[in-house]
């Protein structure tokens, strides 16, 4: 507990200075404390500690994590990649999902949506590097899918997010962070009617650059709950 608590400190402390190092206020980022592998008697200790976001990358693992934890007192955020057989259970369990890459999955949540009455939070993934193991669409691709997903009555887009290469050093990522940034603004331009507040970028490893470069929510896992298990990538 006292080891998870002064990971989280110095978590915060770290958010902070960047912030304060790019003229931003340290409230506009949001800590999304990434759970995958965590069981949940820690993940209940780090709400504790005033963690009260939390992203999940699979939707079975969350299902089942999920309900013997505060709710909604803790925000559950998706953050890997969607199969479209899950996406009802998604809409269901999820406050945000950070992964939106098709419009084909959109449609498939547009559909669950509507038929629960309710409106579901959406970031657009964007693969920025262009690596071919990644999710996320290509930047070029993506004023269609936003043109596509606007269409859908029940999908509200909040933002991007990307997932960056993974480097040794962070200093390498930050022209992705900033694409992605800039990419953001355009869509901004040229789609008023979302809201296109949210960047999600930057990892354990290189959050400080992407708040450096506006980030407006941080994914962080290891830095929190240390080293995963292996198998649980
Ligand atoms: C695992 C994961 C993270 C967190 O990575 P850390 O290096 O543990 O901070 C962030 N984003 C996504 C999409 C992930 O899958």
């Amino acid at each position: 507990m006292n080891e998870l608590r002064a990971c989280i400190r110095q978590v915060r402390a770290r958010v902070e200075e960047a912030a304060v190092r790019s003229g931003r206020s340290p409230d506009e980022v949001t800590v999304v404390a990434v759970s995958k592998t965590v069981p949940a008697e820690q993940i209940a200790l780090a709400y504790e500690c005033g963690l009260l976001v939390f992203g999940e990358n699979r939707v079975q693992e969350a299902r089942a994590k999920i309900p013997v934890l505060p709710y909604p007192a803790i925000r559950w955020h998706l953050i890997g990649h969607l199969q479209t057989n899950k996406a009802a259970r998604a809409v269901e369990l999820f406050h945000l999902i950070q992964s939106v890459d098709s419009v084909h999955l959109a449609g498939v949540l547009e559909e669950s949506a509507a038929g629960r009455g309710q409106a579901v939070p959406v970031l657009l993934q964007v693969n920025v590097a262009g690596e071919a193991s990644k999710a996320g669409v290509s930047a070029d691709e993506l004023p269609a899918l936003a043109e596509r997903v606007l269409a859908l009555p029940h999908m509200q887009i909040k933002g991007l997010m990307t997932i960056a290469p993974l480097t040794a050093q962070p200093e390498e990522v930050r022209p992705i962070f900033r694409r992605l940034r800039e990419l953001r603004d355009s869509m901004r331009e040229r789609f008023e009617q979302a809201g296109w507040s949210e960047l999600s970028m930057g990892m354990s490893s290189d959050f400080f650059v992407a708040i450096e470069e506006g980030a407006t929510m941080v994914r962080i896992g290891r830095a929190i709950f240390g080293e995963r298990p292996t198998s649980g990538q």
